[in-house]
């Protein structure tokens, strides 16, 4: 049964397009070379080609002569639950979807999306990992992975004023732009709150933040479970539309803003009626607009600062050059550049939802080793990031290596910074 609905997942989402992307593969290993999980423990069931295996084969033995020929001789044996089991470690315990195999894929193949897939069909068979199945119940129920809900959002939107004595708008119709936060983010530093709600004040922004549409998380994207995602995603798209908004801001999660921006347009078939922006880019813009001022040098205080490219925000959301405008502006030369950097950056190893699992702790604490020798070869004391999955990562990580590394997020620096 399980495997009958992994095969169908697999069998509608293998037409066409992505069937002509499986043919196309010349086995050419670039993707492997590019795979932090691959690099850090060279085992080959974490190359990336390996991690899609399941769906060639589901593939080569529902559409191809050669994989009929192959199953009716005994040649290669059908897909089994016991192979998707096996197949989860590797799609989910050994992979973020960083999306850099598909970067360099010489064929253009969109390797990591077919990862996704991969991941869709062994959830929906009932084997992705226990700790992302819980978290995507509690999200479903709470609407939020660690089950934050509307209380916990008030009191925290409550304690802005209490603390700052800003007046959170909340559920504002007529606001130019919708803030939307993550639970994890707010949970681990309601500084971010605070220093955005000063920030977006002070450029004289209208704006609001929603009991509603609460938490930009998505752990339908994250899990592969198009219904959830949707589910969620929808509660946001409909309170944007609600509050006639002209912005939506998703503050630092990256999963969250490449859902919002990209997948949602497609998963409803719909423009989106407002413009979908992260602060990696709003903040930059705002400072080279003249809305805000900051102190220029401010953070060029004797320590070397880096910039850690997220997969979702950088590679593929595209926003390179904003950031690295503002670190610039307030670091000066004590901003050096990792390499590598940009679209080729190595992700950090803790997106995809390996954080929330605990059997990937190893292979996480593994590829961010690469991440840390790239921040020691350039020097950095601190090393700086919008994404605040991969600020927590990198925390972890430098923890877990006993390195005294500093890690911070934009909005801080901009807040920190700020001509009042
Ligand atoms: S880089 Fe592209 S063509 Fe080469 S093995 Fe990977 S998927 Fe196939
Ligand atoms: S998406 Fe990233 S982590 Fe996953 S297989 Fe490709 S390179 Fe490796």
């Amino acid at each position: 049964m399980a495997l009958e609905s992994t095969m169908n997942l697999f069998v509608k989402k293998t037409g066409g397009e992505i069937a002509s992307q499986l043919e196309a593969c010349t086995r050419c290993g670039m993707c492997a070379e590019a795979c932090p999980y691959y690099l850090a423990t060279g085992k080959p069931e974490y190359t990336p080609i390996w991690k899609v295996e399941p769906l060639r084969k589901a593939y080569e033995q529902r559409f191809t002569i050669v994989g009929k020929i192959k199953l009716a001789l005994g040649v290669e044996k059908p897909l089994t639950d016991a192979d998707l089991k096996e197949w989860s470690k590797a799609d989910f315990e050994a992979c973020s979807v960083c999306g850099k195999c598909s970067a360099v894929c010489p064929m253009g193949i969109e390797i990591s999306s077919l990862i996704a897939t991969a991941r869709a069909g062994i959830t929906a068979a009932g084997f992705a990992p226990a700790g992302l199945v819980e978290k995507a119940e509690t999200q479903q129920r709470t609407g939020s992975p660690n089950g934050a809900g509307e209380k916990e959002f008030a009191d925290w939107y409550a304690a802005l004023e209490a603390e700052t004595g800003i007046k959170a708008p909340v559920d504002v119709k007529g606001a130019d732009m919708l803030v939307v936060f993550t639970s994890l983010e707010i949970g681990s530093k309601k500084k971010n709150l605070y220093d955005l709600a000063r920030i977006l004040n002070a450029a004289g922004i209208k704006w609001t933040v929603s009991l509603k549409a609460r938490d930009a998380f998505n752990m339908g994207s994250i899990i592969g479970n198009p219904k959830l995602q949707k589910e969620l995603a929808g509660k946001i798209l409909s309170t944007a539309k609600e509050l006639g908004v002209k912005q939506l801001l998703v503050t630092e999660c990256g999963h969250g803003f490449t859902t919002l921006r990209d997948a949602v347009p497609n998963v409803f078939g719909e423009e989106l009626p407002f413009f979908v922006t992260h602060i990696a880019e709003l903040l930059p813009n705002l400072i080279r607009e003249g809305k805000i001022k900051v102190k220029e040098g401010y953070f060029a205080n004797g320590h070397t600062y880096t910039f850690h490219d997220s997969c979702k925000i950088q590679r593929q959301g595209g926003i390179f050059d904003e950031p690295r405008y503002a670190l610039k502006l307030l670091a000066g030369d004590t901003f050096k550049e990792m390499l590598p950097n940009r679209e080729e950056a190595l992700c950090c190893g803790g997106g995809g939802g390996m954080r929330s699992i605990p059997e990937a702790n190893e292979n996480r604490m593994a590829a961010f080793k690469l991440k840390l020798e790239q921040v020691e070869r350039v020097g950095a004391d601190v090393v700086v990031s919008t994404c605040d999955n991969c600020q927590l990562q990198l925390k972890d990580g430098f923890k877990h290596y006993n390195r005294p590394i500093e890690v911070k997020g934009l909005i801080e620096m901009v807040a920190d910074s700020l001509v009042r």
